[in-house]
């Protein structure tokens, strides 16, 4: 039995405002952290995408925080993105009762946020270089700051952010909490901890990357000319879908492809304004578009309920940036279809990477049957934006999954991830077999304390 949000020593009012939202039982992440956090101990936590980070740092943030004055705030969370740090900001205000909670980011005007300063906010949260240009700019100062959160820390150093980060806090009050959360803990992000944390109670929760295997993952040969429309027909197939391309101009294209083919769709990326973002966030979260097409930069951190599919419309750079994508599906311990659109001359790299992620699904012809029945599809059969190309075969790999509605593997146990040389034996009959079993999701898995 875990522990419940009470008995975590979460108070009542925040525990009432989290049932509101359906939020009752703490996920893995939460019942490690929250009462050491609310007890003032500096965290490091390692928990993969969607495994409910936020509410363990933000209850013990609302929890404590004392009320700030003008432009000085007592509490300041870190994140990469501004659609993170939106995202953050939404989940922490909706059980934050009086406790004022801001954001800045840069793209967007300095007005309101100065005003906001200026009036008080208890918790701060930021992206790095917005924050900087308001302490040049004298509307901000973190000399109050007794509790931090760095959130995402590995993709704050893949972004170059951790000078930034270093800076901001040399800034604050002396021995402030701070809270660290990040899917690996190794390079700039163990630095940052060991210069900046004092004595962190660890935790470590599921693999050293985020879970990918709580989704379906399937690669499908596809010429360069049928791809737009196999896309289309996933997109259909699943419900919804984020799509990933690697430049803006991609996006763009891909954008207005799918409109033409009756998908609509809304592409996000670094050359479109925040607002242009933002609206295209909404629209996808409210569901009236159907497709998100994405960069990578623009996807770090993008949290949307119940996104059905991942499609790597074009490949991803490396093995990191497939893991990054896939898990923008199947969160929160739900399913998700991940599907890789491989042109012959991406076969080899897609051997590479499949070898460093230990994914075995073969390389098939489409299948959009293995969309549609999976539970993380669309409820209801649609039918595919444009009409399937009749010469295509079944793949090898059709055997009917988990169509029978129950939940995904309750009780599955936990694989334990084996060193490379130890794998290699078991590869070929596990290709051939290919009944990898998604597991459960990661916050249900077990934990590892490995400090105190
Ligand atoms: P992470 O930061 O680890 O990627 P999030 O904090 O964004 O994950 O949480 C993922 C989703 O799970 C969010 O929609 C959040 O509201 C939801 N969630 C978090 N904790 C719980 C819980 N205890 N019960 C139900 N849903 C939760
Ligand atoms: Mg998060």
């Amino acid at each position: 039995m875990s522990p419940t949000f009470a008995q975590l020593g979460v108070p009542d009012y925040i525990g009432r405002a989290l049932a509101q939202r359906g939020i009752v039982e703490p996920f893995e992440i939460q019942s490690a952290v929250l009462a050491d956090a609310l007890a003032g101990n500096d965290i490091c936590g390692r928990a993969p995408t969607g495994s409910g980070k936020t509410l363990a740092f933000g209850i013990p943030l609302v929890a404590n925080v004392d009320r700030a004055g003008p432009h000085k705030p007592k509490a300041l969370v870190l994140a990469p993105t501004r659609e993170l740090a939106d995202q953050i900001m939404t989940e922490i205000r909706s059980f934050a009762g009086g406790v004022r909670v801001a954001v800045v980011y840069g793209g967007v005007g300095y007005d309101a946020q100065r005003r906001a300063l200026r009036r008080g906010v208890d918790i701060l949260v930021a992206c790095p270089g917005r924050l900087e240009d308001l302490i040049d700019q004298r509307e901000v100062s973190l000399s109050a700051v007794d509790r931090i959160v760095i959130d995402e820390a590995d993709r704050m150093a893949d972004m170059g952010f951790i000078p930034a980060v270093r800076r901001l806090l040399d800034q604050t009050a002396p021995e402030p909490q701070t809270m660290l959360f990040s899917a690996t803990l190794d390079g700039d992000v163990a630095s940052l901890t060991r210069d900046y944390q004092h004595r962190p109670v660890r935790y470590e929760i599921g693999e050293e990357t985020p879970d990918v295997v709580a989704a379906d993952h399937l690669f499908w040969n596809v010429s360069s000319t049928e791809r737009t429309e196999v896309a289309a027909e996933v997109v259909s197939a699943a419900g919804s879908a984020i799509v990933f391309c690697r430049t803006r101009h991609g996006c763009d294209r891909l954008a207005r492809r799918f409109d033409r083919i009756g998908v609509r769709a809304a592409a996000i990326h670094g050359g479109r304004s925040q607002n242009q973002r933002t609206r295209a966030l909404q629209a996808f979260a409210a569901g009236r578009v159907e497709a998100l097409i994405a960069t990578d930069v623009a996807a770090r951190g993008i949290h949307v309920e119940g996104v059905s599919a991942v499609i790597h419309y074009d490949p991803p750079g490396d093995h990191k940036t497939y893991l990054h994508r896939s898990g923008r599906t199947a969160r929160a311990g739900r399913g998700g279809v991940v599907v890789s659109l491989v042109q012959p001359g991406q076969v080899k790299e897609l051997r590479h990477m499949q070898r460093e992620l230990d994914l075995q699904q073969p390389l098939t012809d489409v299948d959009l049957n293995a969309v549609r029945s999976l539970d993380g599809g669309a409820s209801r059969p649609t039918e595919p934006a444009v009409a399937a190309n009749p010469t295509r075969q079944p793949a090898v790999d059709s055997q009917p999954r988990r169509a029978d509605g129950k939940p995904r593997h309750p009780d599955a146990k936990q694989r334990s991830r084996k060193p490379e040389r130890g794998r290699a034996k078991n590869r070929s009959r596990r290709r051939r077999s290919n009944n990898r079993r998604p597991r459960p999701a990661a916050a249900r898995r077990p934990m590892a304390k490995t400090g105190a």
